[in-house]
């Protein structure tokens, strides 16, 4: 079967008692067991019966299986929100004394979870320029116990050799981690790309219009012991597990993927080439324009589209500030890949917490605007951005 069929058509393991044609929201925080040697069983890991939905659920069950079908994974497991998989998969692979080679190139949070929250514990980071394969083989050491990216970053859209990146890791015997939010995995394989194991924040382009928060990590057997560790042992000590309510909002999100990325990735680059024509801004940042330094490696790794997250420069924090007061249309909110358009100054929000000095040398600049397209029609977004951006004006502050 095609993806988009498999994304659709994904049998219940059960038929419930009704034959219900959507998978049932099963609202339950245990389940019942007819003798003392199948419960023994289920909580030993025997059989494969849910027991307490901290750990197991059936509506996420199914969900996370969708997930297994369209990717080939050998686990997939879903997390309470996007943080919660990152951190729990590092959780996994780390302890104290140990470092994960990245880079300054990442979403706000993962690089405090990194740079400060982990160091608390013993796990040191190493950064270093993701896109220079020496620089990541140099920093590499004996007590290194993963290479973790963003396959386009978060929100400098960098993009690193997927392939490079996979033989060092190969060859150090360690496990190459990609959070992989930005391009769906319905368009590209990471596993074919040599990445071990995939992070998403689900809360993206799966959820179907930012209904709710979540997260995925995505095992492609590769790292031993990886995926039982994370069933077994983070997911019954840390609790982080999805909700069913949520798994099922997923599971309607998943079905609609498909046709909701092409129609937002094409929206993206349709914008991306119309607004470098506007004088009022200086510089459009988009992976999937032509001449950008990433486009032949990103098309390589991705396929055709290059997701639906773009920047514009608009030349200082004050421009940028003036851009989002104006906005009519286009909506002032964080997120990613909302049926709406949203846009957000990085520099002041996201990355406001992290000192002038931090923000340099994460390269998040003072004047960035930072769009998600959505599903409207390029014309409106077009000219909303057109009269945002214009210089001077009655709404000029
Ligand atoms: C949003 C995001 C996250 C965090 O996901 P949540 O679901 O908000 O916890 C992690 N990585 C990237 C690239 C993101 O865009």
């Amino acid at each position: 079967m095609k993806k988009q069929t498999q994304a659709i058509h994904t049998w219940f393991p059960r038929r419930d008692a009704y034959q219900a044609l959507s998978m049932p929201v099963y609202h339950t925080a245990a389940y019942e067991f007819d003798d003392a040697a199948v419960m023994a069983d289920a909580f030993c890991g025997r059989i494969d019966a849910p027991d307490y939905s901290r750990v197991m659920n059936p509506t996420v069950t199914y969900f996370e299986n969708k997930v297994k079908q369209l990717t080939g994974a050998a686990e997939v497991i879903a997390f309470s929100s996007g943080m919660a998989a990152i951190s729990n998969t590092f959780l996994a692979v780390a302890a104290a004394g140990k470092n994960i080679v990245t880079s300054r190139h990442m979403f706000g949070n993962t690089y405090a979870l990194v740079s400060a929250t982990l160091s608390r514990f013993g796990v040191q980071v190493h950064l270093c320029d993701l896109t220079d394969p020496g620089q990541v083989e140099a920093a590499v050491d004996v007590d290194t116990c993963c290479i973790y990216l963003e396959i386009i970053t978060n929100p400098q859209l960098e993009v690193a050799d997927l392939s490079a990146l996979s033989a060092i890791a190969r060859r150090r015997g360690l496990p190459l981690i990609a959070d992989t939010t930005l391009i769906p995995f319905t368009e590209f394989s990471a596993r074919e790309l040599g990445v071990d194991i995939e992070v998403v924040s689900s809360t993206k382009y799966l959820s179907g219009g930012a209904t709710s928060i979540g997260g995925l990590v995505i095992d492609y057997g590769t790292c031993p012991g990886f995926g039982k560790r994370m069933r077994t042992e983070m997911l019954l000590n840390l609790g982080a597990y999805m909700t069913p309510h949520v798994a099922y909002m997923q599971t309607l999100g998943l079905e609609t993927l498909d046709a909701r990325y092409r129609v937002q990735a094409s929206n993206a680059a349709r914008l991306a080439e119309r607004l470098r024509l506007l004088p009022s801004i200086r510089q459009v940042n988009y992976v999937g324009l032509p001449d950008n330094p990433y486009y032949d490696l990103a098309r390589r790794q991705f396929g055709p589209t290059a997701g639906a997250m773009l920047t514009i420069d608009l030349g200082s924090r004050e421009a940028c500030f003036r851009f989002i007061n104006r906005l009519q249309l286009i909506r002032r909110a964080t997120n990613l890949f909302d049926n709406k358009t949203l846009a957000i100054h990085p520099a002041s929000t996201i990355f406001g917490p992290f000192s002038e000095n931090q923000r340099r040398q994460m390269d998040v600049s003072e004047s960035i605007i930072r769009l998600s397209v959505g599903l409207e029609d390029v014309d409106d977004l077009l000219e909303d951005i057109r009269q945002a951006a214009a210089p001077g004006g009655p709404a000029d502050v």
